[in-house]
């Protein structure tokens, strides 16, 4: 399986993109279908789906990525502050981008698209079948949309991990410690908060009171072998597979697809925008995926209760 070569969480470069071509050249190329009966006549029959979702799910939730043009937490991107060094260097920074996110998501709900796949998932396992959410958001919008087997493939943004003794726990305080309290300003002329590292969130083992972080996967570091390894059983197994939202050029999900494609498997993928795979793909569906998605995955009439 190829995905273990590709554990590591980066923006795709030339030489990956190189090794996703050939990977891709091995796939038939023919344009993809918009038609979506043909789609449904799949979907109708599909037993176990995968759907692997993205930061344009999110974004239709109004949720910033702190990504691309216009992407900026004060002076920063995701990639400058989302890194295992940013947060030795500054935690104090690190922690304020993070608490900054976490108490955006108290004002975002979750969007039509989210709402169809818990739905889905939920009809469609009163009938013997499987949908598993893949997804590389962290701001646990399908959760809260009812969605039940999720494989975070970034973590979430509502756990935290101990430095310390490693203790990995959910945590939706909010502020997460005193001192961060209307702390995590975004605008560019905000000053660091500078809190002392004793006074960030810390863990609550008895006995270990070390430093907390966010249990997100940060650039540079390896995914978690666990979900990984879920996320390919679900991959080999599904019968169908939509990609959503996302943009495919964060690997290991740029991966995913092109792969199960590879396998003769129906991908179809619901965007604004063509990517780099979807020539590989059968269906493609342009627009708002908070549109596109409640019609594709609407009750079927071969569908018993
Ligand atoms: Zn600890």
């Amino acid at each position: 399986m190829i995905l273990r070569q590709f554990t590591c969480r980066a923006v795709i470069n030339s030489c990956t993109q190189a090794r996703i071509r050939r990977l891709r050249g091995s796939v038939e190329m023919a344009k993809p279908s918009s038609d979506l009966a043909a789609f449904r006549e799949f979907f109708g029959k599909a037993k176990n789906i995968a759907i692997l979702t993205g930061a344009g799910v999110s974004a239709e939730s109004g949720v910033p990525t702190f990504r691309g043009a216009g992407g900026f937490w004060r002076k920063w991107q995701a990639q400058d502050l989302a890194t295992p060094e940013a947060f030795s260097r500054n935690p104090s920074r690190v922690w304020e981008f993070y608490h900054y996110r976490r108490e955006v998501m108290l004002t975002k709900e979750p969007n039509p698209a989210h709402k169809a796949i818990a739905e889905c998932e939920e009809r469609l396992g009163k009938q013997g079948r499987k949908v598993t959410v893949i997804t590389q958001n962290i701001d646990e919008l399908h959760r809260r949309a009812g969605s039940k087997t999720i494989l975070e493939l970034h973590g979430s943004l509502f756990k935290t991990r101990c430095l310390s003794c490693g203790h990995e726990a959910a945590n939706y305080k909010s502020p997460i410690c005193d001192a961060l309290k209307d702390k995590g300003a975004p605008d560019p002329d905000t000053h660091d908060a500078q809190i002392p590292v004793e006074q960030l969130p810390r863990c609550e083992q008895a006995g270990c009171g070390g430093l907390l972080r966010p249990a997100v996967v940060w650039f540079g570091e390896s995914l978690d072998s666990g979900v990984l390894s879920r996320s390919e059983q679900v991959l080999d197994s599904c019968d169908l597979c939509l990609v959503v939202g996302t943009s495919s050029v964060v690997y290991p999900a740029a991966m995913f697809a092109p792969q199960v494609a590879a396998r003769g498997v129906p991908v179809a993928e619901f965007n604004m925008e063509n990517t780099p795979a979807t020539m590989r793909f059968k269906f493609h569906f342009h627009g708002p995926c908070g549109t596109t998605l409640p019609a594709a995955l609407a009750r079927h009439e071969n569908e018993s209760n």
